[in-house]
């Protein structure tokens, strides 16, 4: 088959894909959610997973998060020995516990979220990285409990946390279990907080509900992503009610900045450069001092 036949072919199997919308599509070629391009799918890879063409934001996985901020061979991960009860015996569509299988098969056993601590530019961080491949990155409880213990680990030894937030909100199968990480996580980050250490939050697409209400709007400094959507309910329930339409680019991350709601939007390949020269800072050093060397 001719090179432009299988390129034809390929973005119709794309197109068809519903599983497209929200990521990218394995194989060799990929089509951009956003913009449609077919790209080269190692492109993306090496622009740390956002488009070349229309510099769309695809969510990487937490191992990579974890290269792409942190120093070389400087992580050391937690509590990866936390599993999920299903305390309700929830049956809904699929029960809780086939939903917990199949998200634990593509995932590295983290649940959802991957906690540890490492250096960045040198500097000590505990690191959370949620993962969305896990039932949407939803808050149960034991990512309430990994987000409490990286909060009080990082207290002990007196360092800063940085928490990369991706979430569809609170986990609906634990029931109120999950709305009481809401109250656990804040406590948490207040404790940290109040022992005079910094805390950045760094919201990514999509950062909803239960985790926005809670510590993923906690940081003394709170970053974005381009673009990110980032409410706590969704567009289509704060419309019905309201009976109008929602102004343009309503709970993205531009719009939260213009609003006051977070304080910096930093594309992915400057991330790192900002974290290292913000933690330089909040330590108290001048500028002449903050750099970020790996
Ligand atoms: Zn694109």
């Amino acid at each position: 088959m001719p090179l432009s036949d299988w390129l034809k072919h390929r973005r119709q199997q794309l197109a068809g894909d519903p599983a497209g919308k929200r990521t990218v599509p394995g194989g060799i070629w990929s089509k951009c959610a956003n913009c449609g391009e077919t790209i080269y799918q190692r492109d993306i890879l090496e622009n740390l997973h956002v488009c070349p063409e229309c510099d769309h934001h695809f969510p990487p996985s937490p191992d990579e998060w974890v290269a792409a901020l942190l120093d070389k061979d400087s992580w050391r991960q937690t509590n990866s020995n936390l599993t999920p009860e299903d305390p309700l015996g929830f049956i809904g569509r699929k029960s809780y516990k086939e939903s917990l299988a199949a998200a634990m098969a593509v995932t590295d056993g983290h649940e959802g979220i991957m906690t540890g601590h490492g250096r960045l530019a040198d500097r000590a961080v505990y690191l959370g990285v949620m993962d969305f491949r896990f039932i949407a990155g939803s808050m149960g409880a034991v990512v309430g409990e990994k987000v409490t213990r990286l909060f009080e680990s990082a207290k002990d030894e007196r360092s800063p946390v940085i928490m990369v937030a991706a979430s569809g909100g609170a986990r609906m199968q634990e029931g109120m279990l999950s709305l009481m990480q809401m109250a656990k996580t804040t406590a948490a980050v207040a404790r940290h907080s109040d022992a005079g250490l910094p805390y950045i939050s760094i919201l990514t697409n999509p950062t909803p509900g239960g985790v926005l209400a809670s510590f993923a709007s906690l940081g003394d400094i709170i970053i974005a992503e381009p673009r990110a959507h980032i409410g706590f309910a969704g567009p289509r329930i704060i419309q019905q009610p309201l009976g109008e339409e929602l102004p343009k680019g309503f709970q993205r991350a531009e719009a939260l900045l213009e609003h006051g709601m977070i304080d910096k939007i930093i594309h992915r390949r400057d991330l790192r450069n900002e974290l290292a020269g913000l933690l330089g800072y909040l330590a108290g050093e001048t500028s002449s001092k903050v750099g970020a060397t790996r």
